[in-house]
């Protein structure tokens, strides 16, 4: 069965560049609901947590260094199918990929500062949505 949230995160370039609003409408316009929201700024040690996965990959460091040079947005948002649909909605990790339409193609300006990150399944939307968010910060 696939789970109804999903987590994202508008990331330092999209918040630099203005597209805060932008990414929240599109979001909305898709049919999501915000159960969860701040602004907030990474952590080294919380950048390198949150993209363990990737510790062994070469763009490790830079990638840290990039998601904790400035302000984020992070939220949970709900939908029916919400990973697979937000991934949908935001494109291809590499903006030059990314359909017509979709965040990334909008917003990105490269495929490290990629405008937004949204969970890759129903698990790891659980996992970084109690990364972000207590209990009682959720509507
Ligand atoms: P995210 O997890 O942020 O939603 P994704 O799932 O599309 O993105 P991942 O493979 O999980 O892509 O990579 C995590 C992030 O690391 C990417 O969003 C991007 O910012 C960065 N990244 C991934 N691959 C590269 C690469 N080859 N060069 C530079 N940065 C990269
Ligand atoms: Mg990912």
């Amino acid at each position: 069965m696939s789970g109804n949230i999903t987590l994202t995160m508008i990331k330092p370039d999209a918040v630099k560049n203005n597209y805060i609003g932008a990414i929240l409408a599109k979001i909305n316009e898709a049919g999501f609901k915000i159960k969860a929201m701040k602004y907030t700024k990474l952590s080294v040690e919380q950048a390198r947590e949150f993209y363990a996965v990737h510790k062994d990959r070469p763009f490790y460091n830079d990638l840290v260094e990039f998601m904790t040079s400035g302000p984020i947005v992070a939220a949970i948002l709900e939908k029916e199918n919400a990973v697979e649909d937000f991934r949908k909605l935001i494109g291809a990790t590499n903006p030059a990929d990314a359909e017509e339409g979709t965040i990334r193609k909008l917003y990105a300006e490269s495929m490290q500062n990629n405008a937004v990150h949204g969970s890759d399944s129903d698990e790891n939307a659980n996992i970084e949505a109690n990364f972000h968010f207590s209990k009682t910060e959720r509507f």
